[in-house]
C-alpha cells in the first residue's frame, strides 16, 4: 500500500458506522492518522477505532453532535490540537423518507444540520489553516440527490443540493491556495447511488413486499440505478482516497457521481 497521506492528520465525520467508517479505514491504510467522529454505543466506538487502527494509522474518537454548532466548534478546536487537518471529509448523514407534506419540521431541521450546516462549520475552521499550508483536502459525501431528486426526500435533497453548492463555492474561494507541488487546496463532492450501509436499511425493508431482503434491494436497483447493484462502502473511499493525492491538485470544485449511470439517465 503507497502510505502517501503519512505525516497528516484526517477527520472523518459520520465514521463509527458505514461509508464514513470505511474511508477513515481507507485513510488510515494510507497512512494519515484519523479522527472519528459519529454516534453510538461505547461498543461501536471502541469496535470504530479498533478498525481504523488495524487499517495501519493512529485513530482518535472525537464525539460531537453535528446538530450542535457549539459542539462543532469543540471538536475542530480539539481535532486541530490534536493534529494539523490536512483532510477533512465530511460524511456523517441520515435520512428520513416520507412526502413533503408528512415531513415532521423536527426532521427537516435535523437534516439541515447535519447534512448540510455541519459541513459549513467544519469547512469555515479548517480551510484557512490549509490554505497557509499549501495543502488540504475537503471531500463533503453529498449524493445522486445532490444531483438529481426524487419523491419522498425533500429534505435530505435539499441539504444535498445545498452541499454540492457550498463545496463550489469553496472550490472557487481557494482554487488558487498552494502549487502544483505542495498539492493545493480542493473541495470536492462525492455523490454515491445506493450504498450498501445501515442508512438505506428502512427504504430496503419498505421495497420487499413480502419477499426477501435481496428482493428489496433489487426492487431499489431496478428504480433508479441502471448497473443494478449497489456500491461497497470501500468504493466510495477509494475514490476518496484518490481525490487526497497531489496530482489531484486540479480536480476541484466538482461534484463526481459514483452511481451506476443513475444521474446519466
Ligand atoms: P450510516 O447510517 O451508516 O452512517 C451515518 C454516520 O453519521 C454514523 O457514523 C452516525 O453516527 C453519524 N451521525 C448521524 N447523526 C449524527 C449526529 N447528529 N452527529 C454526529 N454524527 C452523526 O450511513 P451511510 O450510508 O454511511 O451515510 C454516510 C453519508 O453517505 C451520508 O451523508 C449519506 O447521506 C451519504 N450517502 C449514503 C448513500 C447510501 O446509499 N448509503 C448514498 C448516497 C449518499
Amino acid at each position: 500500500m503507497d502510505r502517501f497521506l503519512q505525516g497528516r492528520t484526517a477527520l472523518v465525520t459520520g465514521s463509527t458506522s458505514g461509508i464514513g467508517l470505511a474511508i477513515a479505514r481507507a485513510l488510515a491504510a494510507a497512512g494519515a492518522r484519523v479522527a472519528i467522529n459519529g454516534l453510538g454505543s461505547p461498543e461501536q466506538i471502541d469496535a470504530a477505532l479498533a478498525s481504523v487502527r488495524e487499517a495501519g494509522a493512529e485513530a482518535c474518537h472525537f464525539g460531537a453532535d453535528l446538530r450542535r454548532p457549539e459542539e462543532i466548534a469543540a471538536l475542530m478546536a480539539q481535532v486541530q490540537d490534536w493534529g494539523t487537518l490536512d483532510v477533512l471529509v465530511n460524511c456523517a448523514g441520515i435520512q428520513h423518507a416520507a412526502p413533503l407534506a408528512e415531513q415532521p419540521t423536527s426532521k427537516w431541521d435535523d437534516i439541515i444540520a447535519i447534512n448540510l450546516s455541519a459541513a459549513f462549520h467544519t469547512m469555515q475552521q479548517a480551510l484557512p489553516g490549509m490554505a497557509e499550508r499549501g495543502y488540504g483536502r475537503v471531500v463533503n459525501i453529498a449524493s445522486v440527490h445532490g444531483l438529481v431528486a426524487s419523491k419522498n426526500k425533500a429534505p435530505y435533497v435539499a441539504s444535498k443540493f445545498g452541499i454540492v453548492g457550498l463545496s463550489k463555492v469553496a472550490a472557487l474561494e481557494y482554487a488558487a491556495a498552494g502549487s502544483r507541488d505542495s498539492g493545493g487546496v480542493t473541495v470536492n463532492c462525492v455523490c454515491p447511488g445506493w450504498v450498501e450501509t445501515p442508512l438505506i436499511e428502512p427504504q430496503v425493508q419498505a421495497h420487499r413486499n413480502g419477499g426477501s431482503r435481496d428482493d428489496g434491494v433489487r426492487a431499489l436497483l431496478e428504480e433508479k440505478q441502471p448497473s443494478q447493484r449497489m456500491s461497497l462502502p470501500e468504493d466510495i473511499a477509494a475514490m476518496v482516497v484518490w481525490l487526497c493525492r497531489r496530482e489531484a491538485h486540479n480536480l476541484t470544485g466538482a461534484a463526481l457521481p459514483m452511481d451506476g449511470a443513475w444521474t446519466a439517465q
